[in-house]
């Protein structure tokens, strides 16, 4: 099969995983000027860190060609990693002005919300009919759960390994566990966490920032618990507008919020740079 060059916007890069052939890899979907979904990979992490870089938001081009894998998930592909060019940086924050950075958001924003579904229910009918594995869905939050206390998280730090074909070191992504989930509820009466008052979702959340604060924040762990449930939970509640990125395993039918995308409210936006 032959390379397809395809122009799309990156909006969600989860945090790297351990893969045996790569080191680390890093999920990352985008979104077509058509509004297509596309998941690319592999896309090594080592060569991220070294060569591309690229921020969220960012639109790029690539050659990429339809990917054979189990579940035939329909928006899978492989890319083709050298071919990756930066074509497009007007939606990214990085050194904007706060007059620009609103209007990123609001543009963000309308991006979002012409892709957005109404559910999980929407996703997963999505799946059956036809074979749709990425989505965004706008969540009524309930909670952010710790499913084992945060000591007892494990990191595996590794910084480099030895790469087994030429011999080469290459950097690879401490490994952490994924033991921090969201519980909330959808805004569609027809999906299950409707069904009662007490019933709700609790979704692991593989978000690549929400990682970097578990893995690097330098806190004691009760302090650690906190700024993490500060800053993902009552201000996501109090001061932003939360999505989640969903993404479908590779190897079964299970969902994941794979990122996080959270707007200021409308009105706010000002002295939020912190979160930027
Ligand atoms: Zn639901």
């Amino acid at each position: 099969m032959s390379w397809e060059k395809k122009k799309f916007l990156i909006v969600v890069k989860a945090y790297p995983e351990r893969s045996g052939s790569y080191g680390s890899t890093i999920c990352m979907a985008g979104l077509t000027e058509d509004n297509e979904w596309i998941r690319i990979y592999p896309v090594v992490f080592d060569y991220y860190i070294k060569k591309l870089k690229f921020e969220k938001f960012t639109w790029i081009e690539a050659e990429i060609r339809k990917a054979k894998e189990k579940l035939k998930r329909k928006e899978s592909y492989k890319v083709n990693m050298d071919s990756i060019r930066v074509v497009d940086t007007s939606l990214v924050l990085k050194g904007k002005t706060e007059k620009e950075k609103r209007k990123i958001w609001s543009k963000r924003r309308e991006i979002i919300n012409n892709n957005l579904s109404s559910s999980i229910y929407e996703l997963k009918e999505n799946w059956k009919k036809n074979n749709l594995s990425l989505g965004v869905i706008k969540p009524k939050l309930i909670d952010l759960h710790f499913r084992k206390p945060i000591d007892d998280i494990k990191i595996e730090h590794e910084k480099l390994i030895q790469k087994t074909l030429d011999g080469k070191k290459i950097s690879v992504a401490d490994q952490i566990e994924h033991k921090i989930s969201y519980k909330f509820k959808c805004q569609d009466s027809k999906c299950s966490c409707n069904y009662t008052k007490k019933k709700h979702h609790n979704i692991i959340c593989e978000d690549w920032e929400l990682g970097e604060s578990l893995r690097t924040w330098d806190y004691s762990s009760e302090e650690k618990e906190m700024k993490i449930r500060q800053k993902y939970f009552d201000e996501m509640k109090i001061k932003r507008d939360l999505y989640f990125f969903m993404g479908m395993y590779s190897q079964f039918t299970t969902w994941l919020i794979i990122g996080l995308f959270y707007p200021p409210k409308i009105g706010e936006g000002i002295g939020l740079s912190r979160f930027i």
